[in-house]
């Protein structure tokens, strides 16, 4: 039975042992750190504790109590810690609190380990036998006292942190924070039975508590996967890469993410794990609103802080080995210069060289929006304009200076048209308007306007001034669901071939040319 006891103990503290390696590594960004810390020490707890109860003299005792020693000073500072890392409350903890806590536990060792020349830790100490196994009871000295109400402190501030904590955890993460409770209860429960000496041989049996806790703890940890099931190598994959990778469960909750986030979401933290999606997005709801609303699928989303960055989100859902269970797999790749890229191509595409305004694709594509646009019975019109005699232009004065003419009569255009207007290069020197909500009487005018504007143009080449007219063609219609635009533009060139024919520098209008 006693040897038993001794094994259990030892067992207790490989695992402990094991628990404290696994947390170090496995919890990622230095999370749960003071926990493994806290494990570890009870690990050394354990193990002291299973030669104390073989020893055969004080003085032997002594050193295995050392031993356990090196555990026991820091258990109570480290639990603490952990019980504030574990309910996310670490970061508002002063560096000089830790340190002096830290300090305090260092202290009760050295006390403790010099306790021959001062007992100020234990008075005396006397052994006895309960079967084979060596109790030792001890007359405590002051430090004794002293760090006896720490532990008791400490545990009962973790029990408080923890409560607090279950209090207010949000309803999902309840089951994980009624863990944590328990787990802190579980040693402060035991501390205090055994101080009020119901421990039964009056022996202390706080390794086989602070195992459960630690095991409980860990359970805590995995139930919300909070660790990594990753493997390390893994997860130096995922952070190495540009693409941000989130895992979310099914409560929109951030349960892992790569380093890349940290890049997306403005902010001093470099891990949201455990905080929910619409909190670390507040800034980007339309990620937020596609994530929740979306199982799988992809969209690309501009973010709105003046960065211009454009981001496609793709969403997969992965379902879990439980019945319902499942995750989200978030991956955000930054597409802006792709973004950028295509909207130049498209620019060029739709963009005339010289001019700089529309081609003659681009009239097509703006006119057919427009009138897909405007309401049935509304009226629109359309120019035709061509220079006259533009192969004069460059026979006279070169090609260059027929460039030239081209981008001043562009220009002059541009300067008199609405914004909702569409004015484009049609082919050589031929250009043509469409103007919506525009009755033909209106354009008709606005083109012998233009007529005048150019005709009256001082265009200098090489200080020789370059006379210029143009004629111009001008149709109205009516919008209907079958209007197109090739029936504007067929009749605008009519009415264009009208005014060549009837002298040029001069305008015509469509209707008249019926008849
Ligand atoms: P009309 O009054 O009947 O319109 O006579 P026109 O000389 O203007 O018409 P025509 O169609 O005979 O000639 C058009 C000329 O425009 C021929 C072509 O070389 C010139 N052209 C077309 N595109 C460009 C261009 O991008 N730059 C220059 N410089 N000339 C161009
Ligand atoms: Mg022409
Ligand atoms: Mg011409």
């Amino acid at each position: 039975m006693g040897y038993a006891i001794v094994g259990v103990l030892i067992v207790s503290g490989i695992i402990l042992l094991g628990i404290s390696i696994y947390v170090a590594i496995e919890g990622r960004r230095r999370r749960n750190l003071w926990f493994a810390g806290f494990a570890l020490a009870a690990a050394l707890h354990s193990f002291g504790y299973a030669f104390k109860v073989t020893a055969n003299s004080v003085e032997e005792a002594l050193v295995y109590i050392r031993i356990a020693y090196l555990g026991i000073s820091f258990l109570p500072t480290f639990g603490f810690l952990a019980a504030l890392e574990l309910a996310g409350k670490d970061r508002h903890l002063k560096k000089g609190t830790i340190l002096s806590m830290i300090a305090f536990s260092a202290v009760t060792l050295a006390i403790v380990c010099t306790n021959s020349l001062h007992h100020l830790y234990y008075i005396d100490i006397v052994l006895t036998k309960a079967n084979v196994l060596t109790i030792v009871h001890v007359v405590p000295g002051i430090w004794y006292k002293v760090f006896m109400t720490y532990v008791n402190l400490a545990f009962a501030a973790g029990i408080v942190i923890m409560a607090r904590a279950l209090a207010e955890a949000p309803v999902d993460l309840k089951p994980q924070y009624w863990v944590y409770f328990v787990s802190f209860l579980v040693p402060g429960v035991g501390n205090l039975v055994y101080l009020l000496g119901l421990s039964p041989y009056d022996a202390d049996l706080a390794p086989f508590y602070l195992m459960f806790m630690s095991v409980l703890l860990l359970f805590g940890l995995n139930e919300n996967q909070l660790f990594q099931v990753v493997s390390i190598a893994k997860s130096r994959v995922l952070d190495s890469m540009d693409d941000a990778v989130l895992i979310i469960n099914r409560n929109n909750r951030i349960i892992d993410h790569n380093h890349s986030l940290t890049h997306i979401v403005a902010g001093n933290s470099d891990d949201y794990v455990g905080e929910r999606l619409s909190d670390v997005f507040s800034s980007h709801p339309q990620v937020v609103d596609f994530v929740t609303n979306h199982a799988n699928g992809q969209t690309n989303v501009a973010l709105q802080d003046g960065s211009g960055r454009v981001y496609r989100v793709r969403v997969r859902t992965v379902q879990g080995r439980r019945k319902g269970a499942f995750v989200k797999c978030l991956t955000m790749s930054d597409m802006t210069r792709e973004m950028n890229v295509m909207r130049d191509l498209k620019d060029l595409a739709h963009r005339d060289a010289l001019t700089n305004i529309a081609n003659r694709r681009a009239l097509y594509c703006q006119a057919e929006d427009v009138l897909r646009r405007c309401g049935t019975g509304m009226a629109v019109s359309s120019i035709m304009l061509d220079i006259d005699d533009f192969k004069q232009v460059n026979d006279s004065y070169g090609h260059e200076a027929g460039d030239m003419v081209l981008k001043e009569v562009a220009l002059l255009l541009k300067q008199s048209i609405r914004a909702q207007d569409i004015l484009a290069r049609y082919g050589g020197e031929e250009f043509v308007l469409i103007m919506p909500d525009t009755e033909v009487d209106a354009a008709f005018a606005l083109a012998e306007r233009l007529r005048k504007k150019i005709a009256g143009a001082e265009i200098f080449y090489n200080d020789q001034r370059i006379e210029l007219t143009v004629s111009m063609g001008v149709a109205g219609e009516i919008c209907s669901p079958d209007l197109q635009v090739d029936q504007l533009i067929k009749n605008a060139d009519a009415a264009l071939y009208e005014a060549k024919r009837s002298g040029r520098n001069k305008v015509a209008l469509y209707r008249d040319c019926d008849g």
